[in-house]
């Protein structure tokens, strides 16, 4: 038995398991995080997946690459003259790197804050002894015990078949965010939100980039109307979106990836690119755990299996985050990390996955929370709809950004608030609010009278919520 006890051990230091870490130790009890993400000098880069190759990285370069748009295209508009305007990448992607670091650092600061222990190295079970014996696979290697365990060791991204991620051609999320010249020709398989993010990113620093998806509409978890907004713009925006594709072959060689597809219409086609990005979904991951020597239930997907409580199928193991089921979000991994954390101190711990929202830090921004109109309709449920342009909210002129709209539904008898969806500027921060009148069951009455700053983007959510009784009052 190790002489290093805990009372929990949490195993992936992503935002899933460094937020449950810290809230275990804030309700008083002994806690270790394990993890084994390695920064380029081969020390520890707590985070995971989030801050290291994922949400924060993706942040950095869509700011960047947005300032570079603008400077190029937009500030004129402004009266601001941009002479020589040139791209220096190398230093775009050295702040995207500062930018990580500090997340990084922040967090080993949040664990001595908080006497988190961490250890650095792969955790695998050993075996179930009065708790659990961990290994720690690290520069050293060594056991430690715990009584609980939560399990929060993330994703990876899936490969397509037929043509692996070599990092160099054929790219994921990890080789998307540091391709070191801008490609000319870029191409990009999956237009779900992390395709869509990048291909956003080489597009505005000039790569041509062309999107093939397999299904037949644009955003099929969008709410139709936002979703075809959006189309339109990124359509605009010189984005060449190809769907109900079929992809066939990828051949990657040194001039580039050569991309094999059939159109909707059954014709043979082929793309040819320099940098291919494959963008088809994740995997929960599950790689190293050891999991079969304490019978650790998996799905057929290799998600590890869970109750609504977060609850595996063995006693005091508990899993997080996109290694379970549900959305692949960093803040519903957070959510679930507090709730489990606090469940192992007899509290009632509570994700409410009616009010996750949903963020796509496109230009324009997609968000959204709660039901769709196409769900509503699914569902058979009477309700009213409301819509706000931003053209006509005066914030949004002066910011010379009027594409979209802020879309209200609600319940036809009640009034209450079943979903809201934002296509259009700072849609990732508008969203907040109508993820708060949900969380308190308002209605959509409740928000249009709520006094909203002038002249805010803010104000359209209101006139959104007047639009739902018809009594817009800019439009
Ligand atoms: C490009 C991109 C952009 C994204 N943008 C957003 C966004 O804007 N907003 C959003 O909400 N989500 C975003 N996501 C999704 C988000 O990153 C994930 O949902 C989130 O990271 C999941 O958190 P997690 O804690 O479950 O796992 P992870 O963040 O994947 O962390 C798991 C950690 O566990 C470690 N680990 C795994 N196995 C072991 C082991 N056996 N021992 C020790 N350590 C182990 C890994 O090294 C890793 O550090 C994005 C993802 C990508 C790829």
């Amino acid at each position: 038995m190790s002489n290093k006890q805990f009372d929990v051990i949490v195993i992936g230091g992503g935002p899933g398991g460094y937020v449950a870490a810290i809230r275990a130790a804030q309700l008083g009890f002994n806690v270790a995080c394990i993890d084994e993400w390695k920064n380029a000098k081969g020390g520890p880069a707590l985070g995971g997946t989030c801050t290291n190759i994922g949400c924060i990285p993706s942040k950095a370069l869509l700011q960047s690459s947005e300032n570079y748009d603008h400077a190029g295209h937009h500030f004129a508009d402004h009266g601001i003259k941009v002479e020589g305007l040139s791209l220096d990448l190398a230093k775009m992607l050295a702040r995207k790197d500062a930018v990580v670091k500090q997340n990084n650092d922040g967090i080993v600061y949040l664990f001595k804050k908080n006497k988190v222990s961490f250890f650095h190295g792969r955790g695998s079970f050993v075996k179930a002894a009065d708790g659990y014996e961990i290994k720690v696979a690290g520069a050293a290697e060594e056991t430690i015990a715990g009584k609980h365990i939560i399990l929060a060791t993330g994703s990876n991204p899936r490969p397509l078949p037929g043509a692996d991620f070599d990092e160099e051609n054929i790219l994921s999320n990890d080789g998307a965010l540091r391709i070191g010249g801008v490609p000319k020709k870029m191409g990009l398989i999956g237009s779900g939100v992390i395709g869509l993010e990048m291909g956003s990113v080489w597009r505005r620093l000039g790569s041509e980039v062309t999107v093939l998806e397999a299904l037949p509409t644009f955003l099929g978890a969008v709410d139709d109307q936002i979703a075809k907004e959006a189309h339109k713009a990124f359509i605009k925006q010189g984005l060449k979106i190809e769907l109900g594709v079929k992809v066939g072959e990828v051949k990657s060689g040194k001039k580039g990836v050569s991309v094999a597809w059939t159109n909707a219409k059954g014709e043979a086609q082929t793309l040819e690119v320099d940098k291919l990005i494959v963008s088809i979904g994740r995997v929960p991951n599950t790689i190293g755990l050891n999991a079969e020597a304490v019978g650790l239930k998996l799905d057929e997907r290799g998600a590890i299996v869970v109750d609504d409580d977060c609850r595996t199928s063995l006693p005091n193991v508990w899993a997080i985050g996109d290694v379970v089921r549900g959305p692949m979000l960093a803040h519903k991994a957070e959510e679930e990390g507090v709730a489990v954390a606090e469940r192992i101190a007899g509290q009632h711990g509570h994700v409410n996955f009616n009010t996750i929202p949903w963020v796509i830090y496109t230009s324009p921004e997609i968000a959204w929370v709660g039901q769709t109109e196409q769900q509503l309709k699914a569902e058979g449920r009477a309700y009213k709809a409301g819509t706000f342009p931003f053209m006509a909210n005066g914030r949004a002129r002066a910011l010379g950004d009027t594409t979209g709209m802020v879309k209200f539904l609600a319940d036809a008898a009640t009034d209450e608030i079943l979903g809201v969806h934002i296509v259009g500027p700072m849609a990732s921060e508008l969203i907040s609010e109508a993820v708060v009148a949900m969380e308190f069951k308002a209605s959509a009455e409740d928000i249009a009278r709520i006094c909203h700053a002038h002249p805010s983007l803010s104000e359209a959510t209101k006139e959104a919520a007047l639009a739902i009784d018809k009594r817009t009052l800019n439009f």
